[in-house]
């Protein structure tokens, strides 16, 4: 399968061409589709498999849906929530999204805002995007709970989660947090969990909190 055929926007098809990206690799060609067809998901994948794409792409085509059918406002969001153990992580992920963003806007699509939520910047400044609405965070976990708790960051109408390198988050100790972060949700999500590997410790953590998900091992 093609990315062309997953039916992305031209414009997407364009912006990866010019990252050098013409074919999906394993992962992508098997998760995609999955994503986008709503299923949970746990991919069982390592940096350099081509994973950010399989969770990135579909949570801009959600954001770009969401938007259709009810512009969103002031004081809104997020609708999809990205969770990864480092700052290093959430800067790449967050780049990859504005990138696609910056490309989509270009071609007359809505402005899809990504804030990225990560220990060490301001709050200040992320407050005040907040305020604005933003359709994405991605975020640490240490940096989040603390909005959260502070009543910064609303995850009411957030539909989308994805647990970026769960293996690393639960090595470095952020298992309640994460939990805490689930806590948070209210109504339908759709969740995905990238891990590297599957110990038992990962894999209880992925039975209570995804629904019947589809496993993508590559
Ligand atoms: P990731 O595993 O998502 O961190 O991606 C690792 C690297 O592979 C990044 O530099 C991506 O730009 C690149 N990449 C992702 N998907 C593809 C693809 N389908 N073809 C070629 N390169 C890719």
């Amino acid at each position: 399968i093609t990315f062309k055929e997953m039916k992305f926007p031209h414009i997407i098809l364009k912006a990866l061409k010019k990252r050098g990206i013409e074919k999906p690799t394993p992962i992508q060609m098997q998760g995609i589709p999955v994503v986008l067809m709503g299923r949970d998901m746990i991919g069982i994948a390592f940096t350099g498999s081509g994973k950010t794409l399989v969770f990135a792409l579909p949570i801009i085509m959600f954001c770009l849906e969401q938007e259709k059918r009810l512009p969103f406002v002031k004081n809104e969001g997020p609708y999809g929530l990205i969770v990864c153990p480092s700052r290093e992580l959430a800067k790449q992920t967050t780049e990859i999204i504005n990138f696609f963003s910056r490309h989509l806007v270009e071609d007359g699509y809505p402005a899809l805002k990504c804030l990225m939520c990560i220990g060490g910047m301001a709050i200040k400044e992320q407050l005040d995007m907040i305020k604005q609405g933003v359709h994405i965070i991605v975020a640490t976990p240490g940096r989040l709970m603390d909005m959260l708790e502070k009543k910064m960051v609303n995850l009411d109408i957030c539909r989308y989660l994805c647990l970026d390198e769960a293996d690393r988050m639960i090595d470095m100790g952020f298992e309640e947090d994460v939990r805490t972060i689930f806590s948070y949700f209210k109504g339908q999500r759709q969740t995905l969990l990238f891990s590297a590997t599957m110990p038992k410790k990962i894999q209880n953590f992925a039975r209570s909190a995804l629904v019947k998900p589809v496993t993508v091992n590559v």
